[in-house]
C-alpha cells in the first residue's frame, strides 16, 4: 500500500492537469527505507509527448544524485497518461528500475473519470496497491510534515 499526504496527491494530480496533454512525471523523494514520501520533484517530459514520458537523463541524474547526498531514495515516481487508462504501459513496465518504488499513473484522460492508481513493478510484473492519503504521516513521525517551501526536514527516527 502507498501512504502519501494529501496535500502531495493533490500537488501531482494539479501538475498532471496542468501538463495535460502532455504527460507530466517526476517524483517524490523520501528517507531511505522509510517508504515516506516528502520531497515532490516535478521533472521533465523530455519527450514532450502525449502518450510518452522520458526523463530527462541529465535531470535524471542531478536528481539520483541530490537524493543519494540527502540519504533519500524515490519512493514515487508518477506520471500521467492523457489519453489512455491509469495502467502501465508496455513502455512503463520496461523502464520501471526501481523495484522499491511505487509507481503512480494520474490519468487525466478527459473521456474517463480522472484516477490516480498505483503500482509495484518487479521484474516485468505489475501488481496494483492500495493508494491511502492522509493529513500527516502521524503514526511515523511528527517531524514528517510536507512543507513545499523549504522541502521536508530529515526523518527523525532513529
Ligand atoms: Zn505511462
Amino acid at each position: 500500500m502507498l501512504i502519501i499526504l494529501s496535500q502531495l496527491l493533490e500537488a501531482i494530480i494539479a501538475q498532471a492537469r496542468e501538463d495535460h496533454p502532455i504527460e507530466t512525471c517526476g517524483v517524490i523523494a523520501g528517507p531511505e527505507g522509510s517508504d515516506l514520501p516528502l520531497r515532490l520533484i516535478p521533472m521533465r517530459n523530455s519527450a514532450n509527448s502525449a502518450d510518452f514520458f522520458q526523463l530527462d537523463a541529465e535531470e535524471q541524474f542531478r536528481v539520483w544524485s541530490e537524493m543519494e547526498e540527502n540519504g533519500e531514495e524515490p519512493i514515487v515516481i508518477y506520471h500521467s497518461h492523457t489519453g489512455s487508462r491509469a495502467y502501465p504501459s508496455s513502455d512503463d513496465v520496461l523502464f520501471a528500475a526501481e523495484p522499491r518504488t511505487h509507481y503512480v499513473i494520474i490519468g487525466t484522460d478527459p473521456a474517463r473519470k480522472l484516477e490516480t492508481r498505483s503500482f509495484r513493478i518487479i521484474d516485468g510484473e505489475i501488481t496494483e496497491e492500495k493508494l491511502r492519503s492522509v493529513e500527516r504521516y502521524a503514526a511515523h513521525c511528527d517531524a514528517h510534515i510536507y512543507s513545499p517551501e523549504t522541502g521536508s526536514p530529515a526523518c527523525q527516527l532513529s
